[in-house]
């Protein structure tokens, strides 16, 4: 059983250019193979990351309904955080934009460009997923960053790491970057193995970012250190965070407060705790 977004962790990961993963991929493609490409889709070019929910409608089931008319404009570059109560349909939301799964109603366009005439490949080379479950394979933590981008000079890949608040740690480890990581090597904690998903990221340059902020504790430095990665990796990304600390909400453009697969508040952080509605008591 996979959440959505540990789906699209998995699939984004990958499938651009699959190593140890690639037969990982195609299971979990076997599991949907209603998403493929549509024999009229085309290469996308490279987006600006203007994303369009018009109207969407979900269900996994055929039966009940996850999402119910969602309608939300997010402008290239800008950050919107998700919230609301836990099955409000955040992560499915999200799940929908690198096209995991298809709107049962509705549609998404990015760019203008309706979801199901771009390539998945086109597609999903364009979306970056930092999640709490990052995918590791067993070899070095070069490897490890270069993942996605394997034509990667070393400059970028150590500006990669740098970005990512990675450098102390592969100051401390004796082989550096070279050290295997996994479990046959170096065990990375939770913290360290979500800044190379982000060093990833930050090596591909995606234009838009799906973010899954971590709910398990991290220590407050490691902490500090993975927030600043992914503020800064956000930086002239379209991005949408699934947020779970305040801190982030408060630095988002707006904030989309969800509830029952509705959207039900749209506002700055101020605006909301001004009107003193859903956002507000979810403040506590
Ligand atoms: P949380 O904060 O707990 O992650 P969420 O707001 O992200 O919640 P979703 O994960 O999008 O909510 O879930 C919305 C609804 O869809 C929930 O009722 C959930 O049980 C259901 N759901 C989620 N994933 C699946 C799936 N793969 N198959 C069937 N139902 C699912």
């Amino acid at each position: 059983f996979f959440r959505p977004l540990e789906k699209i962790a998995a699939v984004i990961e990958t499938y651009p250019r699959g190593i140890a993963g690639f037969q990982r991929y195609l299971d979990l493609m076997a599991e949907t193979p209603d998403i493929e490409d549509r024999p009229d889709a085309r290469e996308a070019p490279a987006l600006t990351g203007n994303i369009r929910f018009d109207d969407v409608h979900f269900t996994y089931d055929g039966a009940r309904g996850v999402l119910h008319g969602v309608t939300l404009d997010v402008a290239a570059g800008e950050t919107v955080a998700l919230v609301g109560p836990s099955g409000a349909g955040k992560t499915t939301m999200m799940a929908l934009v690198p096209r995991f799964y298809d709107p049962s109603a509705g549609e998404i366009r990015i760019d203008g460009i309706p979801l199901g005439e771009m390539t998945l490949d086109s597609l999903r080379r364009q979306v970056g997923l930092v999640s709490q479950d990052v995918f590791l394979f067993g070899g070095t933590l070069r490897e490890n960053i270069a993942y996605g981008r394997l034509d990667a000079t070393e400059d970028e890949i150590l500006e990669a790491v740098r970005h990512a608040q990675l450098s102390e740690l592969v100051e401390t480890l004796s082989a550096g970057l070279d050290t295997v990581v996994g479990e046959r090597g170096v065990m990375l904690s939770g913290g360290q193995r979500q800044r190379v998903a982000i060093a990833r990221v930050f090596l591909r340059n995606p234009p838009i970012l799906l973010l899954d902020e971590a709910t398990s504790a991290l220590d407050r430095t490691t902490e500090r250190e993975v927030q600043a990665a992914l503020a800064r990796l956000s930086v002239g990304r379209t991005t949408l965070i699934i947020a779970h600390r305040l801190e982030t909400v408060r630095h988002a453009d707006r904030i989309v407060v969800m509830d029952g697969g509705r959207i039900v508040e749209i506002g700055s952080h101020d605006d909301l705790v001004a009107r003193q509605q859903a956002y507000f008591s979810l403040l506590g």
